[in-house]
């Protein structure tokens, strides 16, 4: 049986890896979380001192940072660097600097594909990120493009970093989330934008339930 892709792109923030986990679950399919690549990379040029905005000292590091993606007998994505489980680290609020300055250079883009495509070939998959249904899957069997406003994202980010116990203000967590939405948006490689085939998801009024339930209806599930 032909194997079943799911693309799901936008902005950071939107509740896309909740989401695209939650319908994975529903569908049966293994939950691909794209950005986790790029923080695990970003993750590693931290380490190492460089300056992620310095093309070729990342291309330098690409080769001796072994980055693999594994799961767990609870079926979550787990990322391992040289060997070691980093799937805490790469969530640092530092590392997403350091995620979003890496995959701006095409050659790290062009690195990682194969890794990405790969797991499509052997599996059903939801995989988010940012370019899925424009440059990683163009021939996904579904596309959605999922968003929220940066304010609404920003409220929803400032909640969850008070439920961890690393509250920050509101006004500094939107600044952040306009400024990542800037340069996922304006860099030249492979930068984030709706593919001309996707459905749009706007869950700015949507709570999770809700938005589940759009997210559903729009891969032709049917919702009760
Ligand atoms: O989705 P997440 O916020 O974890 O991604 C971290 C960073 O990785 C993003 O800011 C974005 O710059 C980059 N990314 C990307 N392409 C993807 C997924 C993530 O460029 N497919």
């Amino acid at each position: 049986m032909k194997n079943v892709s799911i693309a799901i792109d936008g902005p950071s923030g939107a509740g896309k890896s909740t989401l695209a986990r939650a319908l994975a679950k529903k569908k049966g399919y293994l939950y691909v979380d794209t950005g986790a690549i790029y923080r695990t990379l970003g993750c590693y040029v931290r380490r190492r001192g460089a300056d992620p905005k310095d093309e070729a000292a990342v291309m330098r590091l690409l080769r001796p940072a072994k980055v693999e993606l594994r799961y767990g007998d609870d079926g979550l994505q787990r990322m391992f660097l040289n060997g070691e489980d980093v799937s805490e680290e790469i969530r640092l609020p530092e590392v997403s600097r350091y995620a979003s300055g890496v995959s701006a250079h095409p050659g790290v883009r062009a690195y990682l594909l194969d890794m990405q495509r790969d797991l499509a070939r052997k599996y059903s998959v939801v995989m988010d990120g940012r370019d899925i249904g424009t440059v990683v899957l163009p021939d996904a069997d579904v596309k959605i493009f999922l968003t929220a406003s940066a304010e609404a994202r920003a409220e929803r980010r400032c909640l969850e970093l008070q439920k961890r116990g690393t509250p920050e203000p509101l006004d500094q967590v939107l600044s952040e989330i306009v400024q990542r939405d800037w340069d996922d948006t304006h860099r030249a490689a492979a930068p984030l934008r709706q593919a001309e085939d996707a459905v749009v998801v706007d869950t700015t009024k949507l709570n999770f339930q809700e938005s589940l339930t759009a997210l559903l209806r729009a891969v032709g599930e049917e919702t009760e």
